[in-house]
């Protein structure tokens, strides 16, 4: 029976049911299991398909559950979780890429990865070209014969710029080249990048899924043998395995996505447009407004438009202080994905200069979208009457 998203969040990859057996998820602390020598082999090269639990940093039972249920829900055969985004998506890029190969990245993108992308993979001989992935001809010139993998984001943070998963998919693959699409802020419940054509989906499980800012973690979704050789070099190898005890978290949080999403939906379309109107704000995008400019597209390709509001203003740095002094249900603060409703200023010099590394016309590209800065609202679950209260006083004089 193939489960419906809202039904798969609670049952996928639950144990059968026997009596006496606990119900719900297993946390399962324990590093080491009792072994069969005739069952186990020692090295990661001599892992069998079917292997039984061993030690945590190949498998865990809690971990396990948690890897089928993301499977489920993303349209995946197999995932592989990790102890935080960045931890999955280095796992993935130093899996896919090697020495003389090429990685497209999207010019737009959360900083850590930009950061790794322009900082760290050409140390180890990896070529790295950055574009504007809402540009299907900049992605197609982008691509060259050694590109082994291209990554987007979308919704891309923090300006919430979309990019055509289906497109930018038969664009890669006829250049012989795998994409991995960056979901975080759309979750499985707007868009199943696989059923666009993506090889790998990437989530940083520290935000919608956890959804309680209690727990770091990260997660690849993909085919069956792809997760296998990943694990083999990620997880083994690597080591950014995911505790259990934050996977046992991250289950319990993956229990309410599909109601949370409807709420964080419905709570995201009353702040975009209060900010839409307001006269302090110069901009505001949410995917889910008419007048987003890739609107379209995202009725396409999301089912929800997600809870990620931005906008802009003019004298943005002035306007963050005021607003970190004034909100009382908003919090100013980092991450997102959250329960609790988080604001926060990202100037775009800023980013411009030390994540993104964009100069010249995609650096006014990227001006032309946002202007100076942009504010990255995190819309919760709070009623939404007291969270435009809240803006109102704290955007007003
Ligand atoms: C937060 C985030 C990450 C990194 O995840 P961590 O769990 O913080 O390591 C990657 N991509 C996006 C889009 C994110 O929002």
């Amino acid at each position: 029976m193939t489960m419906k998203t809202a039904t798969q969040a609670i049952h996928a990859g639950d144990a059968e049911a026997r009596p006496g057996e606990p119900m719900g998820s297993p946390l399962v602390p324990a590093t080491s299991f009792f072994a069969d020598p005739d069952a186990v082999g020692f090295s990661a090269n001599d892992l069998g398909a079917a292997m039984p639990h061993f030690y945590s940093r190949w498998s865990n039972p809690t971990v396990d559950l948690l890897e089928r249920r993301l499977a489920a829900l993303d349209g995946g055969e197999a995932a592989l979780a990790f102890a935080s985004g960045m931890a999955a998506v280095t796992g993935l890029f130093l899996h896919t890429l090697g020495a003389g190969d090429h990685l497209v990245v999207s010019d737009v993108c959360y900083a850590g990865v930009a950061e790794l992308a322009h900082d760290i993979l050409p140390r180890y001989g990896i070529a790295v070209t950055a574009v504007d992935t809402s540009d299907l001809a900049a992605v197609a010139a982008a691509l060259r014969p050694e590109t082994r993998l291209v990554h987007i984001e979308t919704p891309a943070n923090p300006i919430l710029r979309l990019a055509d998963i289906a497109a930018i998919a038969r664009l890669a693959h006829e250049a012989g080249a795998k994409l991995s699409v960056d979901s975080t802020m759309a979750t499985p419940v707007a868009t199943r990048p696989i059923d666009f054509g993506a090889d790998f989906v990437v989530h940083s499980l520290t935000k919608y899924a956890c959804a309680h800012g209690d727990a770091l973690g990260g997660a690849v979704i993909g085919g069956g043998e792809e997760i296998a050789a990943l694990r083999k070099v990620a997880a083994i190898h690597f080591g950014g395995v995911i505790n259990p005890f934050a996977a046992w978290l991250i289950l319990r949080g993956l229990e309410t996505l599909p109601l949370r999403m409807a709420a964080h939906q419905a709570n995201a379309a009353a702040v975009a447009e209060f900010l839409g109107n307001h006269p302090r704000v110069r901009r505001a995008w949410w995917p889910g407004s008419p007048d987003h400019p890739q609107h379209d597209l995202a009725r396409r390709q999301m089912r929800n438009f997600s809870g990620m509001v931005a906008f802009s203003a003019a004298d943005g740095a002035a306007l963050a202080r005021q607003i970190a002094d004034r909100v009382k249900v908003f919090a100013y603060a980092v991450s997102l994905g959250k329960t609790r409703s988080l604001i926060f200023h990202i100037p775009a010099e800023d980013l411009l200069r030390s994540s993104f590394r964009l100069e010249g016309r995609a650096a006014q590209a990227y001006r032309d979208w946002t202007g100076e800065g942009t504010f990255r609202v995190s819309v919760g679950l709070e009623d939404p009457a007291d969270l435009i209260a809240d803006l109102d006083a704290a955007l007003s004089g």
